[in-house]
């Protein structure tokens, strides 16, 4: 990185692949002028007009498929059979359930309002456009993190300026691009490629949402910042995600589902296996299938189709990598498998690493680790591994294995995490329907789903009443009768029950209908 440009290199190589500029304050600032002046008549057109658009630009990225799959490959390091299955697959569906869902999504809502609605009220949500949504988005998913927000914001009528990770910044200018041929009117979607500085002043810019997904620490920065202009902030930040392994599970898938969701993206997926707990009967069966699939792994450069493990992306996480797995062994955990760097020497790589003999004490089932690691635990009981998987900072997603569907929802709705999964791991980010997002130390707010798509709206609350030629019974004038009858209010109305609130019909008649001095 110089002054003005960012210079885009493939962690497995160490090759430029591209430069970007770094924008600017002052630039970012124009940047969201140009869509706030660009996003009223964009929220004008109809959800089929606007559809358009958002099918055109899927039609052109699927078009490019095997580019862009390239281009993240090369600008992260994955496999390309990740770019393909854990990024354009997801997209181009997110593409086509918003362009389907988003009208009837954001179709306004009667609210029930009981009594209030005998007295001739009714009461509606109607779901508008926030304006200029500013998203900040981190390295790990550079096309499916940023590109399923853009299309959410779009289809609900919003401006977007996007601020990508500095690791990242040539695959979100090819999601710009790929929208600009599609027609998207100017000024909709800016790319403001960046550092920290960017996506500071983005905020500093005051967009009317930001949606950030990053680290923890970045994340508290953001939503301070925000708070100064009471900017709503969505956080979708790290995770520690437990897998719980039952004795009544399939032991063969189960490791075999362990074995992707902690080496997967080089680990390097927020909701990543970063912790297993496994039942202490069929522990060491089930930690031999894991080591063993492991070890079958083949590591290399992303672009290779043969390889399952590509390079990290960068230096910094892998060295965070390697404080974790070196406290683990000073405290007395056993590497049965991987534990160094990667033979190649020019990448980032990491080896595919099996920890035992872990325990809570230890960095490695603490802090993210967000790298190629799976350090695996045993437990007794339901109720131990219950208390294992929630004692963390974090609470994103997590996992429960086991044959018995009823014991794996009731696990499930016992551990603290934002989506719990029964024999599955990682994998809901991709479904477009369902939403995303954690709590405790994960963040707060949801993308994806109906509940993503109402972040990015404003809720108006729109309350009619059809009786226009009556007071209501509580205005002015106050009097002895006044009282009694509120008090019949608080007593009978209140209770929800028509026949009780019957009572009170000839007082709250003669208050209505008396003549006034
Ligand atoms: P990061 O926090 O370092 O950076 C994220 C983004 O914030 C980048 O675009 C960065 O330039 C920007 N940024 C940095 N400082 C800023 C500031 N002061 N103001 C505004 N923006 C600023 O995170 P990262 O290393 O890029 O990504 C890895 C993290 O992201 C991991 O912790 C991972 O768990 C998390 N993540 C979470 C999810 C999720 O959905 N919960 C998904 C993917 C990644």
């Amino acid at each position: 990185m110089n002054d003005r440009e960012i210079i885009s290199r493939d962690p497995a190589t160490g090759k430029e692949i591209g430069r970007a500029p770094l924008s600017s304050p002052e630039e970012v600032r124009q940047a969201v002028a140009r869509a706030r002046q660009a996003q009223p008549a964009w929220a004008k057109l109809s959800f089929r007009e606007r559809g358009r658009v958002v099918l055109e630009a899927r039609r052109l990225m699927l078009g490019a498929r095997d580019e862009v799959a390239l281009l993240v490959s090369q600008e992260t390091g994955k496999p390309i059979a990740e770019a393909l299955s854990m990024e354009l697959v997801p997209t181009l569906d997110s593409m086509h359930y918003f362009v389907r869902a988003s009208e009837s999504l954001l179709r306004p809502q009667k609210i029930d309002i009981g009594q209030y609605g005998l007295m001739g009220r009714s009461s509606r949500l109607v779901f508008e456009p926030l304006g200029v949504i500013g998203i900040i988005s981190p390295w790990n998913f550079p096309l499916a993190t940023p590109a399923d927000e853009v299309v959410m914001a779009l289809m609900a009528g919003n401006a977007v300026v996007l601020k990508p990770s500095e690791l990242t910044p040539l695959i979100a200018l090819k999601i710009g691009e790929i929208f600009t041929r599609a027609g998207l009117p100017a000024g909709l979607l800016e790319i403001m490629t960046g550092d920290g500085s960017t996506g500071a002043a983005l905020i500093d810019a005051r967009v009317d949402k930001i949606m950030f997904t990053g680290s923890v620490a970045t994340g508290k920065r953001v939503a301070e910042a925000a708070a100064k202009y009471l900017t709503p902030v969505v956080l979708e930040l790290g995770g520690k995600d437990p897998m719980i392994v039952l004795e009544d599970a399939n032991i063969e898938n189960a490791a075999r589902g362990a074995v992707w969701g902690a080496f997967a993206n080089a680990g390097q997926a927020c909701a990543s296996v970063e912790r297993c707990y496994v039942q202490e009967t069929i522990a060491s069966k089930f930690v031999d299938l894991v080591v063993r699939e492991t070890r079958a792994l083949k590591q290399g450069l992303g672009t290779d189709q043969a390889i399952d493990v590509g390079s990290m992306t960068n230096e910094r996480q892998r060295k965070i990598v390697e404080e974790h797995v070196s406290d683990a062994v000073q405290r007395g955990a056993t590497v049965l498998t991987g534990g160094r760097r990667g033979a190649n020497p020019e990448g980032f790589f990491y080896e595919p690493t099996v920890l035992t003999d872990v325990d809570h004490g230890m960095t490695i089932m603490r802090d993210e680790t967000f790298g190629p690691v799976l350090p695996v635990m045993t437990f007794k009981t339901d109720d131990q591994a219950v208390t294992l998987a929630n004692d963390s900072a974090f609470g994103l997603t997590a996992s429960v294995w086991t044959r018995n569907i009823a014991r794996g929802r009731r696990i499930a709705e016992r551990i603290a995490a934002g989506t719990v999964m029964v024999n599955e791991v990682v994998y809901t980010h991709g479904i477009a329907q369902t939403p995303w997002g954690g709590v405790k130390d994960s963040g707060y707010g949801r993308t994806h789903g109906r509940l993503g798509l109402l972040e990015l709206v404003t809720t108006k609350h729109i309350h009619i009443n059809r009786i226009s030629f009556l007071p209501d019974l509580w205005w002015f004038r106050y009097d002895p009768s006044a009282t009694k009858l509120f008090g019949g209010l608080a007593t009978h109305f209140t209770t929800g029950s028509l026949t009780k609130t019957a009572r009170l019909l000839p007082q709250m008649m003669r208050r209505l209908f008396r003549s006034r001095p």
